[in-house]
């Protein structure tokens, strides 16, 4: 087979290998670079990040452990009587790692049907869309392309204070393989990570310090959601100290010390374990030569434009190692996209409407703008809420808590922010997000049949909420 490819993808994950496909499906002659390696050193993993240490994995131990902990704490309420529930940590794991094995394979299927070549070593690009690859044997062998993609992902960051030692101060992939339930554990930073990882294990018994650093939780989220969901995951036991900057971590007798700072001064606290969560840093090791062409910002994120288009001609980049929210889904329509521009079509992202989701209970999700975020571009806007407390179909899920919450233009009535918290908020956002995309105003959303009894129902009340319409709650229309 020729070394010349139509397309090069270096990297196979989410952004990566729907790249590779997505080109192949085009027509176009593609190769896939990935370096993974399976633990036995035999075999190349695809997958990247999301599948093998990641989304997946994470997902995993959520769905485990919160039907431990609804077996443990709220059958009986059902009237189903269980006694001794106990979990098996190393079984959870195993289920954990034989879906991950199955998801990953299935892209090996995948590359296979579409005609993707998959490639075994570590890619690096040369100038002129050259691309090196070195395999684990250290050989190297070089191919040509007219287009290369870079989806090299990112790694977590570690810092100075608290290095990580794979044993007890670990990274979001250490914590995903714990072999027992630390009695205490501490996490360091309050975002999507810190959080979920905290509530696997909450879930199974940890007693769960989370240290942040900045005052405001989760100042992504709309802090009407954002306040809520503090007071219900305190109540879960995760306890959560913001305004508290970690300043160091070392491990003496089997303890990890912690030092922080938070208003009252300096502190100290002991854990079992640390896990640090402090956020993810694009990955480019290796993987550009000086004379490549590609350059990166201050960050070390690959630059690019807003079609994922390098300095480089025929470069380009997506996903975890370009600008803009750090989401598989992200990573994947940007693949999308590029597979199609090189394919001469012209699409695009549309980055106002990627749904950000945290797998807590109750899931949060969200698509385009907070309260906060219209109020400081100083739109007039109405604002629409449903509590799920008054959905009957969460009532008898055991889930009525959270709510969803509805921002629209006042004078266009266009959606402009679409918020869940509550049961399957991850679900729900979806219908936010088509909203969104077609253009939809609150009022499209109130016109709209739903199903009754379904969750759905309280996307329905809360855009009848906007214009001081809602059937099920007593409205307070607020026009801001
Ligand atoms: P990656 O998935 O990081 O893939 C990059 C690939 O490139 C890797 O396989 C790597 O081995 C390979 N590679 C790197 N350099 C080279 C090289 N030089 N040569 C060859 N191969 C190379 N996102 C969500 O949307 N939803 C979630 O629920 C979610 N949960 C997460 C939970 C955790 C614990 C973590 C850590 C992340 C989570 N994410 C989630 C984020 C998500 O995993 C990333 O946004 C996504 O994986 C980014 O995809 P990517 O293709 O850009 O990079
Ligand atoms: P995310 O970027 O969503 O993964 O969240 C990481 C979180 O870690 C952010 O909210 C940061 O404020 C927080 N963080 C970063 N460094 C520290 C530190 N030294 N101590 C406590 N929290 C931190």
């Amino acid at each position: 087979m020729s070394d010349k490819y139509d397309v090069i993808v270096i990297g196979a994950g989410p952004g990566g290998y729907v790249a590779a496909i997505k080109a192949a499906q085009l027509g176009l002659k593609t190769a896939c670079v990935e370096s993974w390696t399976s633990e036995d050193g035999k075999s190349q993993v695809l997958g990247g990040t999301c599948l093998n240490v990641g989304c997946i994995p994470s997902k995993a131990l959520l769905e485990v452990t919160h039907k431990f902990e609804e077996a443990s704490h709220d059958f009986d309420g059902f009237g189903i009587q269980t006694s001794g529930v106990k979990i098996d940590v190393a079984k959870m794991m195993e289920r954990k790692g034989g879906i991950v094995k199955q998801l990953t394979g299935g892209i090996a299927g995948l590359f296979k049907a579409n005609g993707v070549t998959s490639i075994h070593g570590h890619g690096k690009l040369l100038a002129g869309r050259k691309v090196e690859v070195t395999d684990k044997d250290g050989k190297t062998s070089t191919y040509e392309a007219d287009n290369v993609i870079i989806a090299t992902g990112s790694k977590p960051i570690e810092i100075p204070p608290a290095p990580f030692d794979g044993e007890y101060i670990v990274d979001s992939e250490g914590a995903l393989e714990f072999p027992e339930v630390p009695k205490r554990l501490g996490i360091i930073g309050a975002g999507v990570i810190g959080l979920e990882l905290g509530s696997v294990w909450a879930r199974l018994g940890a007693e769960v310090t989370v240290l942040e650093a900045q005052d405001t939780f989760l100042p992504a989220v709309d802090q009407q959601i954002a306040k809520d969901l503090l007071k219900q995951f305190q109540k879960q036991g995760l306890n959560i100290i913001t305004g508290a900057r970690m300043t160091g971590a070392e491990v003496k007798r089997k303890l990890v010390n912690v030092t922080y700072e938070d208003s009252k001064g300096k502190q100290e606290a002991k854990f079992d374990k640390l896990i640090v969560a402090v956020g993810r840093r694009p990955y480019t090791d290796g993987a550009l030569a000086e004379d490549s062409g590609v350059s990166m910002d201050e960050r070390g994120f690959i630059f690019v434009d807003d079609n994922c288009k390098t300095e480089a001609p025929g470069v380009w980049a997506v996903g975890d190692v370009v600008r803009g929210p750090m989401l598989a889904h992200k990573a994947s329509e940007e693949g999308v996209v590029v597979a199609e521009r090189i394919a001469g079509h012209k699409p695009q992202v549309n980055y106002d409407c990627i749904p950000n989701v945290i797998y807590t209970t109750p899931e949060v999700a969200w698509v385009g703008k907070t309260e906060e975020q219209v109020k400081a571009d100083g739109e007039e806007y109405n604002v629409g809420t449903f509590p799920f407390a008054a959905n009957g179909r969460a009532m008898a899920a055991n889930a009525a808590s959270g709510m969803v919450k509805i921002i629209a233009d006042a004078k266009t009535d266009r959606i402009l922010g679409f918020h869940v918290s509550g049961p399957q908020a991850s679900e729900i956002v979806a219908q936010g997000v088509i909203a969104m995309e077609f253009g939809s105003s609150a009022e499209d959303l109130a016109l709209t049949c739903f199903a009754h009894p379904t969750l759905s129902e309280s996307v329905h009340e809360a855009a009848l909420a906007v214009a001081g319409g809602a059937i099920h709650v007593a409205n307070r229309r607020k026009k801001k």
